[in-house]
């Protein structure tokens, strides 16, 4: 980027100066004082707004209001919500006249809508964002004990917002050295581990970047015993770190994690505070709604849609506008002092949430992430394609890793017709575990309980083929309940059937081999069941009065491929001293070895 003339940046370097002459006081200003400054600010905007800004011009007219209808920050909600979808489609219109021909700084939005979009900012707008840092610096110095000179790796791209922010800043401003912090740029992509060995070379006071890119440096540190660097503070923003990265910053690596909430549409939003509970809002840059699922607004503790009003950026004029997050408000006030509203959680981005048939809304993580927990699980992300429809992609670890394998596309349980309420069909794990200096593979396994003895033969040739895909001369042992009822679902259900099945074969629920074609298959592709199973003997549990008792259906199998099996058991799911039910199932063991 040019540099600019020495008294444009000086001019710049004086506006900013001035600008940040409150940003230690601040956010402890009293209420009533925030509240008339945000006020000022609301009616400028709107003032703005209207002369300049062809949306807003027209939106007011058409609702037959006048300037003076908004006298403060309340009045910006009779103004409607605008949604990324109404930006992308007309975002010329939301663009002031009054920049036309003049400088703007063009900032970039992909979004999950897929349509790119342009916000525009004028350079005061930007030189009091820079004045506003301060106000998170302040925050900074409590870990970093000091407010300058120290050092910070800054995770991007080339086209990360902040860095071209700062090129913008450095190029149009001056400020003495002694006043500012040492930066290095590190890409946010690429190789964790290159990534992690750059990090341990520059050894920053501070790291700031993604939460996602952050968490994934240390979870790929943990997950490979790899050395890296512990700054005295993680900052991060632009997206959400998850709950179990940061528990793992935090507790296991012992690094303080504070989080930015900012973005491209509104550059200052909030920020936490020393005490890391809740982000403060920067009242002077932002009017922050939250809307409930019926677009009221929400009250202290509630939850809801965040819409934020940008009162600083005259170049393109957003007012309620849908950032697609949700978040809760705090229920009071902040014990670190400071006045201004605060959020207590930021939860996601509303992409983040999957929609259950009745409306109410689940976070993803809910719903899969202890998938992160799993070892091997570098990056997992769920995309709820229709309302009954997910698909889950994982990302493991390169190497005869733990695998997923799913075993159908039978995602019809959301809704809980079914009785049970589950996300997808069944699933099998697998892994390899070293016997003897041999790798043996190793398949958990639950097989459909609300099919018949052909779906779940179907499953089982799905099994196979993903265990030979996955590694096709290694030894297997497959594990699980495999659900061998012997009959279908709706024989189950039927007491006639049953009882004319019984009288075909009594011994049918104990010995469902011949039933259940999934054991012949087996035996084709070349696995044995006969010396790893006690047959005959059921592995169903059930509660009675005095405790517990051994059922009569055999359902959980061990197979063996190239392995030897010998002294097969059942396993009592009971408790040693009362007598109940541990599980629903008993434990079925054996003794494998390799084959000779
Ligand atoms: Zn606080």
């Amino acid at each position: 980027m040019e540099r600019a003339s020495l008294p444009r940046r000086l001019f710049w370097t004086a506006f900013t100066a001035w600008h940040s002459r409150h940003e230690h006081t601040l956010p402890f200003w009293p209420p009533e004082r925030l509240r008339v400054l945000q006020d000022r600010r609301a009616r400028a905007i709107v003032r703005h707004a209207y002369r300049t800004v062809p949306f807003y011009r027209r939106t007011i007219d058409g609702l037959g209001l006048s300037l003076d209808d908004f006298r403060g920050a309340d009045d910006l909600a009779r103004l409607p919500a605008v949604t990324t979808d109404d930006y992308a489609r007309d975002s010329d219109s939301f663009r002031s006249t009054a920049y036309r021909g003049r400088f703007t700084f063009e900032a970039f939005t992909s979004g999950t809508t897929g349509h790119a979009r342009v916000i525009h900012f004028d350079a005061a707008c930007l030189f009091r964002c820079v004045a506003a840092r301060h106000r998170h610096r302040v925050v900074a110095t409590a870990f970093t004990g000091r407010a300058f000179g120290y050092s910070e790796v800054m995770a991007g791209s080339a086209l990360t917002l902040a860095r071209r922010l700062h090129e913008f800043q450095a190029a149009n401003s001056w400020f003495p050295r002694r006043a500012d912090y040492r930066r290095a740029w590190m890409l946010s992509f690429g190789n964790p581990a290159e990534r992690i060995a750059e990090l341990n070379q520059i050894r920053p006071d501070v790291l700031r970047g993604y939460g996602s890119f952050i968490g994934l440096l240390y979870r790929w540190a943990y997950q490979h015993d790899l050395p890296i660097h512990r700054p005295k503070l993680v900052w991060h923003g632009g997206d959400t770190l998850a709950e179990a990265d940061r528990v793992l910053i935090e507790e296991h690596y012992g690094v303080p994690a504070l989080a930015g909430y900012q973005t491209t549409e509104a550059l200052v939003i909030a920020h936490q505070c020393e005490r890391r509970e809740g982000f403060h809002i920067a009242p002077d840059h932002v009017v922050v709604r939250v809307l409930d699922g019926q677009g009221l607004p929400v009250g202290p503790g509630g939850s809801g849609e965040i819409l934020v009003s940008n009162l600083i950026n005259r170049a393109t004029v957003l007012l309620n506008y849908r950032l697609g997050d949700i978040v809760t408000l705090a229920a009071g006030p902040c014990p670190c002092g400071r006045t201004t509203p605060t959020l207590a959680r930021i939860e996601g981005r509303a992409d983040d949430y999957v929609v259950h048939p009745d409306g109410t809304l689940l976070h993803s993580m809910t719903a899969i992430g202890k998938l992160q927990l799993v070892p091997g699980v570098l990056q997992h992300q769920l995309v709820q394609e229709e309302l009954k429809r997910f698909v889950v992609r994982i990302v493991l670890r390169p190497g005869a890793d733990p695998a997923v394998v799913r075993l159908g596309d039978d995602a019809g349980w959301f809704d809980g017709a079914r009785g049970e309420r589950r996300v997808g069909g069944r699933i099998a794990v697998l892994a390899q575990v070293e016997l003897a200096g041999t790798a043996v593979t190793a398949a958990s396994v639950h097989l459909e309980s609300h099919g018949d003895p052909a779906q779940r033969a179907a499953q089982m040739d799905a099994l196979l083929d993903a265990i030979d895909a996955y590694d096709p001369r290694a030894p297997v042992v497959i594990g699980g309940d495999l659900n061998t009822f012997s009959l279908g679902l709706a024989a189950i259900s039927d007491r006639e059937a049953v009882a004319t099945a019984l009288r075909a074969d009594p011994e049918r629920w104990r010995r469902p081999e011949r039933h259940e074609p999934l054991f012949a298959l087996a035996s084709e592709r070349g696995y044995e069941w006969r010396a790893a199973n006690l047959l005959g003997e059921p592995t169903h549990r059930h509660e009675t009065e005095s405790g517990s008792a051994r059922g009569q259906l055999k359902l959980d199998w061990l197979l063996a491929r190239g392995l030897a099996a010998s002294a097969p058991a059942v396993i009592d799911a009971a408790h040693p001293v009362t007598g109940a039910a541990l599980s629903d199932h008993e434990a079925v063991a054996a003794t494998i070895s390799l084959a000779r």
